[in-house]
């Protein structure tokens, strides 16, 4: 099969490799459908821990199943599936608790544990196998490019569902309107936020107008306002937001965040997932505001299953954030034009045919 390889941190090249087969418990996929995002960027930097190169990255993908391992019931060949990447080992105290993106046992592939387009090959390919607990059945009305924001909802979910989620009401803030940000608009929607207001940058312009388009009450670009935590509160009955969400990636957007939080409020950092971010805050704003502050890392198992039936639902419009189209063999183009942010680029979808 072809597929896109990392022969070594900084290189990348579209290689035949030898095809993939189905495992006791596994999965062989079809690939359909495959994005790219910034998390791969690291894979090609060298910078995530735990890739072997060379390596076939690709961790947002959906795909078609073609063949079934022994020791796996609940699937038929021809099942459409979106892919949850974490696949925790099962026994440690953490994956018990259905928390395989805390896995105690990560990267050892021999407890069972595979994370799908880093510590194990990925969906930039034509084929894929996979561990059949890493696989969720799409509804009817979805296809495979729904598949490939299976993985990708799930995390904005949670990152909801580790403050608690949204009472009705609340007023919500989402900083950073990347696809994250503009999946999490829709979810603050569909959990009954009264207001959400969105916080980018110049550079997003459009992604904040599209953030309206999507659900948004409010849109504050920071490169316009002096005073962006004045700015929430006068949107907020003055007093700041009920809940923040942070998927912008930056500790100044994570110190923003907690400031804009109300009294009592909840914090949910969900930006910044590598070493070596510090933060520079004041602590009695976290103390005597009474906050809670979360951080959050991609998604618990079975989270993926509610994200597929948000898509079918309608609460969650993927649509809008694929900007591109593209096949697997144009790689370097959909690399470029996703990185560069050229053509206003969110999300890029890669077909292997
Ligand atoms: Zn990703
Ligand atoms: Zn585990």
């Amino acid at each position: 099969m072809l597929a896109v390889v990392f022969p070594k941190p900084g290189e990348f090249n579209i290689a035949a490799v030898p095809d993939p087969v189905a495992g006791s418990g596994q999965l062989l996929v079809r690939v359909k459908a495959t994005t790219i995002c910034a998390t791969d960027l690291k894979v090609f930097r060298g910078q995530f821990p735990g890739v072997v190169y060379p390596h076939i990255p690709g961790h947002e993908w959906g795909g078609e199943i073609i063949e079934i391992g022994t020791g796996v019931s609940g699937f038929r060949i021809g099942d459409k599936v979106g892919v949850e990447a974490h696949v925790g080992c099962g026994s440690c105290q953490r994956c018990a608790e259905g928390l395989y993106n805390l896995c105690e046992n990560y990267g050892i592939l021999e407890m069972g544990h595979a994370h799908i387009g880093f510590t194990v090959p990925g969906g930039l390919a034509e084929l894929c196998s996979i561990p059949a607990r890493a696989a969720y059945i799409l509804p009817a009305s979805l296809d495979c490019d729904h598949g490939a924001f299976t993985d990708t909802v799930g995390i904005a979910l949670w990152a909801f569902e580790r403050a608690g989620g949204v009472q009705a009401g609340e007023k919500v803030v989402i900083v950073g309107p990347g696809a994250l940000g503009l999946l999490a608009v829709q979810i603050a929607r569909a959990l009954g936020a009264s207001d959400v207001i969105v916080v980018g940058l110049d550079a997003d312009i459009e992604r904040l107008a599209l953030a309206k388009k999507l659900g948004a009450d409010h849109t504050l670009n920071l490169s316009e306002i002096a005073d962006p935590i004045r700015a929430v509160r006068d949107l907020t009955s003055g007093r700041g937001a009920d809940l923040v969400v942070e998927f912008a990636g930056s500790a100044e957007a994570a110190r923003q965040s907690i400031e804009m939080a109300r009294r009592g409020g909840r914090v949910v950092l969900a930006g910044a997932t590598s070493p070596g971010r510090r933060l520079d805050v004041d602590l009695s704003t976290i103390v005597r505001g009474h906050l809670n502050v979360f951080g959050s890392v991609a998604n618990p198992r079975g989270i993926s299953q509610r994200a597929n039936l948000l898509m079918q639902k309608g609460l969650v419009d993927i649509r809008p954030l694929i900007t591109h189209h593209m096949p697997l063999m144009e790689f370097a183009r959909a690399w470029d034009t996703f990185f560069d942010r050229r053509e206003n680029a969110i999300r890029i979808m890669l077909h292997p045919d």
